[in-house]
């Protein structure tokens, strides 16, 4: 496969058309094959419109960020789902990382096991049009469907698109699939994933939040096979454009998990983050969006 570079946009706008009093890094990325591997550079600069960053909900600037991915061309199946802890789960085709959960939590008590949701909940963590918002350390990320980014490739519900590549090396494609995904000339439809939120009230307890389970935290939902058309990774096997022989492939949905929470494979180590979990060596926890972030 041929390098695919972006210089500017998606759709081909070239470096020189940025006016020059511009200070702010025009988006980078480079994607291409090395051995049985896809590696994909980027400054991870959004080449869409995206929300003002900072913001009151969001105090962190957009910064470049020097990423080197690596994923497997060969994806194989694990034996069970991964949980992607704390590491992206993706990357999108313009180098900007996926990165569904939060470490936000209950009360700011990491023990509390109780994370609250980024989109759909009642806190505002600044998520802006494309369901993204950035890190402390300038890292802008999707929490969802990258809409900015469909738009440019020409998607939504007019084409199966594939909008980047998981840890493992399976493909992400954005929520349309085919009705039967044995059959490429099959309609398209909306993939609905197999989540709903628990039935009735949380456990009551003082170590946790309690009360009706509304969607505020991860934790509300639980998976139920078979209710949508997804597994438990938010994804399947079917053909896509890009593989027409079928491969497992994930799907990023309307409703929870949005973007999945598990790996259907083996991670590269490259989707690591840089240094401890957030909160693991502070004092006090430190919240994804910083201190005052929590706007509920
Ligand atoms: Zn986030």
């Amino acid at each position: 496969m041929r390098p695919w570079i972006i210089a500017g946009s998606l759709v081909g706008a070239s470096l020189t058309s940025a006016p020059s009093e511009a200070v702010a890094p025009q988006p980078h990325v480079v994607i291409k094959t090395e051995g049985d591997f896809r590696i994909i550079q980027a400054n991870g600069i959004p080449n869409h419109v995206t929300g003002r960053f900072p913001s009151r909900q969001n105090p962190n600037a957009i910064a470049a960020k020097d990423y080197t991915f690596r994923v497997s061309l060969k994806p194989q199946v694990a034996t069970k789902p991964i949980a992607t802890g704390y590491a992206w789960f993706g990357v999108a085709l313009n180098g900007i990382p996926f990165e569904p959960g939060t470490q936000e939590f209950w009360k700011e008590d990491r023990n509390s096991g109780w994370h609250y949701e980024a989109v759909g909940g009642e806190s505002n963590l600044g998520i802006d049009q494309s369901l993204a918002h950035v890190q402390p350390n300038g890292a802008y990320h999707y929490h969802g469907l990258p809409h900015g980014l469909i738009q440019l490739l020409g998607g939504d519900n007019k084409k199966m698109t594939l909008v980047g590549w998981a840890a493992d090396g399976f493909p992400i494609y954005a929520n349309y699939g085919y009705q039967d995904p044995k059959n490429a000339k099959s309609a398209l439809k909306k993939m609905r994933s197999s989540y709903r939120l628990k039935l009735g009230d949380r456990p009551k307890s003082t170590s946790g939040p309690s009360g009706k389970y509304d969607g505020n935290f991860t934790e509300d939902y639980e998976y139920v096979s078979g209710l949508g058309d997804l597994d438990e990774c938010n994804g399947r096997f079917g053909i896509t454009p890009e593989f027409p022989q079928g491969i497992y492939h994930y799907y990023i949905t309307e409703s929870f998990p949005l973007i999945s929470r598990q790996w259907k494979g083996l991670a590269d180590s490259s989707f690591q983050k840089q240094g401890p979990p957030p909160g693991t060596t502070a004092k006090k926890p430190r919240r994804e969006n910083g201190p005052e972030q929590l706007n509920r």
